[in-house]
């Protein structure tokens, strides 16, 4: 895409075109030297966006229902006049070289809708950790004018917690009967989940959901949260059956509109952004340090390696040593 398009594209985003938009975001992804200048020149125009869209983070297993439940709470959204987006990351496309949510027929009545859109984001290898590209979608969706934002992630781990980080707030899906779940969680999840809803509640799963709900209320009663006084909320809910949700939708935005007020939203972000930030400089220095190995690297990593394994030097001495090869190699005139 050259940059006499990507001029056109900023206005044609703040209209609300979603083909824009999904451009947009395939050039965000695109690891390609040429869009990465096209997206600077996009971020130039739009920025700042306003930013007061809510975003909603909604993690947990495959299989939770989470796209179950986004599709409802979506819908629910434009029919109380919100524009509603929503955002799939997978870090699955990484190790497979597909995506697991795009093979999907997904929220198919949400993605049809003229007040949504849907877009399921292979984490692929592009530049940048996940959270990096997904905050600069979450902008994209801001500066086309979407209110909600929706999050979803696969998978509970590292990505979970790189969500809650450009979230403002996070719904963690478990299954009736999981506290084997709950154990293998990282306990920087959960802590940074806000809503903890118990998915399922219904047909014969529907007493063992509630008898979940019950459990994680007492387990979550004694967990402090890293800011603010809110109390993890903990519901049994049936996206399928749409059971509960108007109570957890409402519950988002009073949650949202609260640390709006308090200023409690902002100083998250501030804090956020500050960390995005810094993850930035480690990864604008690691690529123009480290780059691409194949050219400096391979024979003096061998060899480093092996002084490693061998008990000669110790790991940090090897990096250091490494280190001052890739600066000689990459700048040597200029050091
Ligand atoms: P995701 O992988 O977390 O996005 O989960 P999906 O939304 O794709 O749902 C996985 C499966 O669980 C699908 O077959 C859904 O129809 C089903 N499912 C989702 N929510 C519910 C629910 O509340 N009750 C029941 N019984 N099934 C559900």
């Amino acid at each position: 895409m050259r940059s006499l398009q990507s001029n056109l594209l900023a206005p044609a985003i703040q209209g609300g075109d979603r083909t824009a938009l999904a451009r947009a975001i395939t050039l965000v992804e695109s690891q390609l030297t040429s869009d990465r200048r096209d997206t600077e020149i996009l971020f130039e125009q739009l920025l700042p966006v306003k930013g007061d869209s809510v975003r909603i983070g909604v993690t947990g297993v495959p299989g939770a229902g989470k796209s179950t439940l986004i599709e409802q709470l979506g819908i629910q959204a434009l029919g109380m006049g919100y524009k509603v987006a929503v955002l799939t990351v997978d870090p699955s496309s990484q190790q497979s070289g597909g995506s697991i949510l795009a093979d999907k027929t997904r929220m198919t009545r949400l993605a049809g809708h003229p007040q949504a859109f849907v877009r399921p984001s292979p984490a692929g290898n592009a530049r940048g950790g996940v959270a990096t590209r997904t905050r600069e979608c979450i902008y994209l969706c801001e500066a086309a004018g979407f209110d909600l934002v929706f999050v979803e992630t696969v998978g509970v781990g590292q990505v979970e917690l790189a969500v809650a980080g450009i979230t403002d707030i996070v719904l963690l899906m478990l299954l009736p009967g999981g506290g084997d779940e709950l154990q293998k969680m990282k306990s920087g999840v959960i802590e940074s989940a806000d809503f903890l809803l118990i998915n399922k509640a219904d047909r014969e799963m529907r007493d063992v959901a509630l008898s979940t709900a019950s459990d994680y209320q007492q387990v979550f009663r004694l967990i402090r949260r890293p800011r603010g006084n809110d109390i993890v909320d903990v519901l049994a809910i049936s996206a399928l059956e749409n059971q509960g949700l108007r109570d957890v939708l409402q519950k988002v935005i009073h949650l949202y509109q609260k640390r709006c007020e308090s200023g409690e939203l902002s100083s998250r972000r501030e804090d956020q952004t500050k960390a995005w930030l810094w993850q930035s400089i480690k990864e604008t220095l690691e690529e123009s340090i480290l780059g691409d190995l194949s050219d400096v690297g391979t024979g003096t990593m061998a060899r480093l390696e092996k002084d490693v394994v061998d008990g000669r030097m110790t790991a940090s001495v090897a990096a250091r040593h490494f280190i001052d090869h890739c600066l000689e190699y990459r700048f040597g005139e200029n050091r």
